[in-house]
C-alpha cells in the first residue's frame, strides 16, 4: 500500500468534498485551490491514480482530481488513447 501514502496527506479529506463536484455551471476554483496546497508529490499521485481509474473504467472523469478539472483530465485521457491507437 506504500503507492498509497499519498491519501494520508491528502488536503481534500480536510474540506467539505461536495467543492470537488460542483453542480453544472458552478466553479472548481476552490477545489484547484486546495489542490494548489497539496505537496506536489501528492498531487501528482492522486492525478496519476485518478487517471489510472478513469482508463480502466472508461466513461467520463467527473469532479476535479490532483489539481485538474474532469474536462482537463478527458482531454488527456483522449490523447492517451489516440496515441495508443497510433502505436498499434
Ligand atoms: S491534489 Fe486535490 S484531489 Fe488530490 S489529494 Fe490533493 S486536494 Fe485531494
Amino acid at each position: 500500500m506504500a503507492d498509497q501514502e499519498w491519501r494520508l496527506a491528502a488536503l481534500c479529506a480536510q474540506v467539505d468534498p461536495e467543492i470537488f463536484f460542483p453542480e453544472k455551471g458552478g466553479s472548481v476554483m476552490a477545489a484547484l485551490r486546495v489542490c494548489g496546497r497539496c505537496e506536489p508529490w501528492v498531487r501528482q499521485a492522486c492525478l496519476a491514480d485518478a487517471l489510472a481509474v478513469e482508463a480502466e473504467l472508461g466513461g467520463s472523469p467527473a469532479g476535479v482530481r490532483g489539481g485538474m478539472t474532469a474536462k482537463d483530465r478527458e482531454a488527456i485521457l483522449r490523447q492517451r488513447r489516440a496515441a495508443a491507437r497510433e502505436a498499434a
